[in-house]
């Protein structure tokens, strides 16, 4: 249920699973199944393939935000959590925690349909600048995460730079109704000994520190 793998194609995987499931009973069964008109069968076959794949899409909302279509927390846990500490490959990693500064000034001042986009469009800005084995994730409100594997806290940092300043010079909203927006942003190193949950910690440690000053990275 874990494995990311799993999640992205489980319409998929759980239609396939029931098809076979419907193919060995078939076989199995076959001196009753003579008896029924190979319609009848089809018919069965399609309605399974349909309720599996409903299924399987309910298994990928659960894990998904329905706003920014990111990964949740819950994604998070199952998925992330073998990544770091004892038990983990033992590669490096780092996590980024990213809040909106003043986005309740961005609600009260240009209204929650404009702060729904902002959203998105942060969303869809973490989307593109990570890689295959990273992960975005909508950690609640306007607080999100960023997973970097294979990244020391100095190559985080770069990243997460980057990021701040990409998000500054984005006109969120739209044409001609767009809003500045900046993001403060805390980075922990995953490291041999710390747990996810340590982890997250000193990332909001760090987050803190940056929201002192806002529109910041502090490793
Ligand atoms: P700071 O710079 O200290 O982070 O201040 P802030 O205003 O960003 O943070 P605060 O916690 O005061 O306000 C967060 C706001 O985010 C309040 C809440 O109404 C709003 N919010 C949470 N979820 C959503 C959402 O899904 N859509 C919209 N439009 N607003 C949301
Ligand atoms: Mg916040
Ligand atoms: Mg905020």
């Amino acid at each position: 249920m874990a494995d990311p793998r799993f999640i992205a194609h489980a319409p998929r995987i759980i239609v396939a699973a029931v098809l076979l499931l419907h193919i060995l009973g078939f076989l199995a069964e076959s001196h009753i199944a003579e008896g029924l008109s190979p319609a009848v069968w089809a018919c069965v076959g399609a309605i399974d393939a349909v309720i599996a794949y409903r299924c399987g899409v309910l298994v990928q909302t659960a894990f998904k935000d329905n706003l920014t279509a990111l990964y949740n927390r819950h994604y998070f846990a199952a998925a992330i959590a073998g990544r770091v500490g004892r038990g983990s490959t033992g590669n490096e990693a780092a996590l980024l925690m990213i809040d909106i500064d003043d986005f309740k000034q961005i609600n009260d001042k240009h209204g929650h349909a404009m702060g729904d986009a902002v959203l998105r469009q942060l969303a869809d800005l973490l989307r593109a600048s990570i890689r295959k084995n990273d992960a975005a994730i909508r950690w609640g409100g306007e607080e999100f995460l960023v997973f970097l594997t294979g990244a020391d806290k100095n190559s985080a940092r770069l990243f997460a730079e980057r990021l701040r300043a990409t998000v500054e010079r984005h006109p969120f909203g739209q044409d001609p109704h767009t809003v500045a927006v900046t993001v403060s942003i805390g980075i922990a190193a995953a490291t041999a000994t710390a747990d996810l949950e340590q982890l997250i910690r000193l990332a909001d440690d760090a987050l803190y520190r940056a929201k002192q000053t806002k529109n910041k990275v502090i490793a």
